[in-house]
């Protein structure tokens, strides 16, 4: 791993292990003014003047593992469920072998999953494939050191060989905010990138892409989207129309998705995705603004000439079109 991407590694896995550990010892009767202060954020009063509104992603009816399956995109797919989710995961595998392995997973804020897969909530790992040694093999893999095996696992999956080599030369990928902002900070083209591989809350991709244009990752969400296309023909259209966002990503847990149509970076309308403690105020204060302005240290939010946001130092922001 390049060596400036490692000390950044370091530096953004601490920012936002404080941001989460802040925002949980904050009092419940901490103003909005505080909250945002732990983001980095600072709002003026200022009225409302661009629109709020729900996020709607359409539902792709079963999971992308199993789309990229029965198109032929991978060998195994490989998906963690819940064991109550078990009967109905298998049921979007007709015809195909599966391998069940127990585990936990503990997941923190800012979807971190703890290491030890003794703690937490009981989870079933399923590994599914045409036959069965292959769906076996893939589970004895994973069980003994998935991150020496990545690379005969990623080819299993599925997933192009630089995305992988890219995740197992991080230090860590059970952070999956810093996960984003590794794969951010390998992409080298500002953007827009490719709205489909905008896996930043509805993944077409099942691993993290080497960088946000790479084109072997969008290639494979582009045949995923045609699977689904061919099933459900209205479907990548409204995919295309949900995906296509510039993102303030502060992490999982925050963030604002901000619909720009006339021009780059302004803004007619958000939607709040996450359920940080900080996202409702931070969403309220971008409603009083309607452009982006980034800068090397941070974004501004303005109105008009007038900056009514700022937020320092400078979350992701992910341009994807
Ligand atoms: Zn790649």
């Amino acid at each position: 791993m390049r060596a400036d991407l490692a000390a950044y590694e370091l530096r953004t896995g601490l920012a936002l292990r404080a941001v989460a550990h802040e925002l949980a010892a904050l009092p419940p009767s901490a103003s909005d003014v505080e909250v945002l202060a732990v983001l980095g954020a600072t709002a003026n009063a200022a009225p409302a003047i661009t629109a709020i509104e729900p996020r709607s992603l359409p539902t792709l009816g079963q999971s992308i593992e199993a789309w990229g399956l029965a198109a032929g995109l991978r060998e195994v797919a490989f998906v963690t469920v819940a064991p109550e989710r078990v009967d109905a995961t298998i049921a979007e595998f007709p015809g195909a072998h599966v391998e069940r392995r127990a585990r936990h997973v503990e997941i923190g804020p800012q979807d971190r999953w703890q290491d030890d897969r003794r703690r937490g909530a009981p989870r079933v790992e399923l590994f599914f494939a045409r036959d069965a040694a292959t769906a076996c093999h893939a589970a004895a893999l994973q069980a003994a050191d998935p991150t020496r095996h990545a690379a005969e696992l990623g080819a299993l999956f599925g997933y192009p060989a630089c995305c992988v080599a890219a995740f197992v030369a991080q230090r860590t990928r059970n952070d999956n905010s810093l996960n984003r902002y590794l794969t951010a900070a390998r992409t080298i083209a500002p953007g827009p990138w490719p709205w489909e591989l905008n896996e930043l809350h509805l993944r077409l991709v099942a691993f993290y892409p080497c960088a946000y244009d790479c084109p072997a990752a969008q290639a494979v969400a582009r045949a995923t989207v045609a699977a689904i296309g061919n099933a459900h023909p209205a479907i990548p259209p409204q995919l295309a129309t949900a995906l296509t966002a510039t993102v303030i990503y502060v992490d999982h847990d925050h963030q604002v998705w901000l619909r720009c149509r006339a021009e780059p970076d302004r803004y007619d309308a958000i939607a709040a995705i996450g359920g940080g403690r900080a996202l409702p105020a931070l969403v309220a204060a971008a409603a009083r603004a309607d452009r982006l302005v980034t800068a090397d240290h941070g974004i501004e939010l303005h109105a008009g000439a007038h900056a009514v946001v700022e937020v320092v130092p400078l979350p992701l922001v992910a341009r994807f079109g």
